[in-house]
């Protein structure tokens, strides 16, 4: 089963509307394991409609429309349909009295225009809106299948749910297409791809593709096939890949880093304070964004100003100045400072030049130091990371999120 959605609205070109239901669409295509071949969006022109269906058409088995539907003169895919297909629109009494109903229940006057919501493709099965008053259909003709939805995705998700999902079920009721997502930190998309090279199946079944994401790659893994078997063909290259990456995967699918952190904390029974220059509070806020952090995470300082380094963490004002606010020794004294001051079991420490200005040759922009204070250890980690601003902060954060996670792996709950 092979299908394709035809998008259709000028605002949607003119990026005044976001694509919202295709997307959607796409994984409810996926969860009935039919594979979504193509998108496309075109305008409120009824030739560029009409095209774009056929063709569809003659690729896929499935075709869905979305928007254009309603009462104006720029929705026109109700005509296109028909123009397509070669099937009339027929007028519907028993569509007709629903709209008009739809008003009746409002109190206010239809407008006669909205009439042309009752004429159906010869053969069309309508589905119900019970949002608003533009019904859908389901036109199958000479084994193909089209479904017309409106454009508002709150008339568009009820139709869907309520109707559209159980028949694609029912029409592909063997098959199904299921994903796992392992989510891997600290390493480059290039390292990761090299890493597991001869896994990767872009276009097999079940394939294996790299994502690169701001400081993570995520490998997705997809199986499609009979609904007993496709768990097992996923594990199984799972285990392959985990093989290959072991701790460099710190979750799979929903999972954040700073969830799989906080739980590692919860389960050691182990607390966590956080200094913060260059990521002015980004990774608390991060920490405590997963409810329940407040288990494991007891607080922070955001040392902007040297001054607040050295008065309030208690970092050594000799050495802001021999070597700089941004060094390896201020990072351990301010992890340190703020692991004694909160009397937390572990503190961080992150100091750096998140640019656009402030860098220098020796110390450019991006230049970042993460320490990690411990009971046994300080452990500190200088990094020199791409990107501007927003995603040199980000990188930082993520970082020293992974600087203690490898830390607990390596030191296990007695
Ligand atoms: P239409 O049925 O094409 O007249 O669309 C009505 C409204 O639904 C538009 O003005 C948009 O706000 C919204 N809409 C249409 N198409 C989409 C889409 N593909 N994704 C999200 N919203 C949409
Ligand atoms: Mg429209």
């Amino acid at each position: 089963m092979r299908a394709e959605i035809v998008s259709v609205g000028s605002e949607l070109l003119w990026g005044k509307t976001i694509d919202t239901n295709s997307s959607y669409l796409g994984r409810i295509l996926q969860e009935c394991g039919i594979e979504l071949l193509r998108k496309s969006t075109v305008a409120d022109r009824l030739e560029e409609i009409v095209q774009a269906l056929r063709e569809s058409v003659s690729r896929a088995d499935i075709v869905i429309t979305v928007g254009g539907l309603g009462p104006t003169s720029d929705d026109l895919t109700r005509e296109a349909i028909s123009s397509a297909t070669g099937n009339p629109l027929i007028f519907k009494e028993e569509l007709a009295e629903r709209i008009r109903e739809h008003f009746r229940k409002r109190g206010v006057e239809m407008p006669e225009v909205n009439l042309k919501q009752a004429y159906l493709p010869e053969g069309a099965l309508a589905i119900d809106n019970r949002v608003g008053t533009a019904p859908g259909f389901i036109l199958e003709k000479e084994s193909k299948c089209i479904i017309a939805l409106p454009g508002p995705p709150s008339e568009l998700i009820p139709m869907v749910e309520e109707v559209v999902k159980p028949y694609l079920e029912e029409k592909n009721p063997e098959e199904v297409i299921i994903q796992r997502t392992l989510k891997v930190v600290g390493k480059g998309e290039s390292w990761v791809e090299e890493a597991i090279q001869d896994l990767m199946a872009p276009q097999g079944n079940p394939s294996l593709a790299p994502f690169a994401k701001p400081a993570e790659v995520h490998l997705v893994i997809t199986a499609r096939g009979k609904k007993e078997i496709v768990k097992k063909m996923i594990e199984e290259v799972e285990t392959k890949v985990r093989e290959r990456l072991g701790e460099d995967i710190f979750g799979v699918d929903e999972e954040e880093l700073e969830g799989v952190v906080g739980e590692m904390l919860r389960d050691r029974g182990l607390t966590l304070a956080v200094a913060e220059s260059c990521t002015g509070g980004l990774l608390g806020y991060r920490i405590t964004k997963i409810p329940g952090s407040s288990d494991y995470f007891l607080g922070g300082v955001i040392s902007y100003a040297n001054e607040v380094k050295r008065d309030i963490l208690g970092v050594n004002g000799e050495d802001l100045r021999r070597y700089g606010a941004v060094s390896e020794e201020v990072a351990r004294q301010m992890a340190e400072g703020v692991r004694k001051l909160i009397r937390a079991d572990l503190g961080v420490g992150i100091t750096g030049i998140a640019g656009p200005t402030g860098g220098t040759s020796e110390k450019p922009v991006g230049l970042v130091y993460i320490a990690l204070a411990t009971p046994e250890e300080t452990i500190c980690q200088r990094n020199v990371f791409p990107g501007d601003r927003e995603i040199v902060r980000w990188r930082s954060s993520q970082t020293a999120l992974d600087m203690v996670r490898r830390w607990l792996i390596k030191h296990p709950k007695e």
